[in-house]
């Protein structure tokens, strides 16, 4: 179970509930189903809205709950614990990454245009700053939009892009003034409709099946310059702000899986026997589980704080990236030992734990590697 803490009260234990109701209403008996077709059904999108489950933090005149992260926080949570691992990733990309940077930097105007239907689940956003060549080293970016009149004219590639296929807005990551290098970047929010944008592959993944990661490309889309989020040329430091809040939600999801794959361990360790006593009874399983539940507690504990700094306003850009370091890094390992308790049954996709363990990979990878979080970290060392 999901442990009970003091940041939160009874609003978010009805959310909880109400979370659970719909993954076993709405995602269970489709999830395999999903999984098998690489993506989920379009309808997903519509019950989240139904269920009141998107964007949040919008305003309620919007179709949000005037909420603040701590409600997407609890749905986050819900969503990684429950194990579909792939739904739960597509909504928070939508959520806590897309809905984010619409909340902080775009006018009346354009929140009035995209969060309703956000909210509904008839808009998916996506976030495309990956190219084929720059992923860690996004000043590496070759994907220009050119001024042209009242528009912009976007050229170029990305990759790795979350809720790919399903996407109808894409937040893109573009050189506005190349000349400028990193001063020269911009965030334009693209309709998929436009002429010149086209989807590439639903990529095969490890693990994360049912969530569309995918290729994107853009022949000289005409966007019209109203679509531009943040000031022109301010790309970076729009990033640079909405970063904190990415890696502690990805922190987050990483403590949410960890601990569904430790209390699935606990309870196969209580059934399955061997050399006539169950695998529970033996030192190494009660210590290494010991050591396990240690890691957990000690990562609520600072996913916690963070989350509470992040409430009021204080998140620093180090202390998310700690976050997502250590909790990643964490749930990796847990999830390794997890799977060596089920024996070759750890081995099969048809326990949980295997999959657990595939879609544990890419948390230490995306929303900045773990070796950019050391970078990141390192910086502020005060050591040189
Ligand atoms: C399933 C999935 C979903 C994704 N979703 C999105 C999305 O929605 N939007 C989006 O824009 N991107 C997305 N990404 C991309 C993701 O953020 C990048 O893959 C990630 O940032 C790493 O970039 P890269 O793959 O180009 O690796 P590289 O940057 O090529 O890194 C390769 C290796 O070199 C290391 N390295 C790089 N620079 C340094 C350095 N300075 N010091 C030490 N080591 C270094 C890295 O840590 C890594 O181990 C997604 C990726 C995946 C796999």
């Amino acid at each position: 179970m999901l442990p009970r803490r003091s940041i939160h009260d009874a609003t978010h234990d009805q959310l909880r509930e109400s979370v659970r109701r719909f993954l076993a209403r709405e995602v269970a008996p489709s999830f395999q189903a999903w999984e098998e077709a690489g993506m989920v059904d379009r309808s997903f999108w519509q019950k989240a809205g139904e269920a009141g489950l998107l964007c949040p933090q919008a305003p309620a005149e919007l179709g949000g709950s005037d909420a603040s992260f701590l409600t997407n926080a609890v749905i986050i949570e819900e969503m990684f614990y429950s194990g579909f691992t792939g739904p739960a990733t597509d909504m928070s990309v939508h959520n806590d990454v897309c809905a984010g940077y619409i909340m902080s930097y775009a006018t009346d105007e354009q929140k009035a245009r995209w969060l309703p239907a956000m909210a509904r689940g008839e808009l998916v956003v996506a976030i495309a700053m990956t190219e084929p060549g720059a992923g860690s080293n996004l000043q590496g970016i070759r994907t220009r939009a050119v001024r042209d009149g009242d528009d912009y004219v976007i050229s170029g590639q990305k990759t790795f892009i979350s809720n790919g296929q399903h996407a109808d807005l894409v937040i893109v990551v573009a050189k506005t003034k190349p000349e400028l290098a990193a001063k020269g970047v911009s965030l334009i929010a693209m309709e998929t409709s436009r002429p010149g944008f086209r989807r590439g592959r639903n990529l095969d993944k490890l693990g994360h099946l049912s969530a569309d990661t995918s290729e994107l490309f853009f022949d000289e889309v005409r966007v019209p310059a109203s679509n531009l989020l943040g000031p022109p040329e301010g790309g970076f430091g729009v990033l640079m702000s909405e970063l904190p809040q990415e890696r502690l939600a990805i922190g987050l999801q990483s403590m949410a899986q960890a601990q569904r794959a430790y209390d699935i361990t606990v309870d196969y360790v209580r059934e399955r026997e061997a050399f006539g006593a169950k695998i529970a009874e033996f030192q190494n399983t009660r210590f290494r589980l010991a050591d396990l539940k240690s890691d957990l507690m000690v990562g609520w504990a600072y996913i916690d704080q963070c989350l509470r700094q992040h409430e009021e306003k204080a998140l620093s850009n180090t202390d998310a990236s700690i976050a997502k370091l250590w909790c990643t890094e964490m749930h990796g390992r847990l999830v390794d030992t997890c799977v060596q308790f089920f024996g070759g049954y750890g081995f099969m996709r048809e326990y949980e734990i295997c999959r657990l363990y595939a879609d544990a990979r890419v948390f230490r990878v995306y929303g900045g590697t773990s070796e950019i979080m050391r970078e990141l970290v390192s910086r502020n060392l005060d050591i040189r």
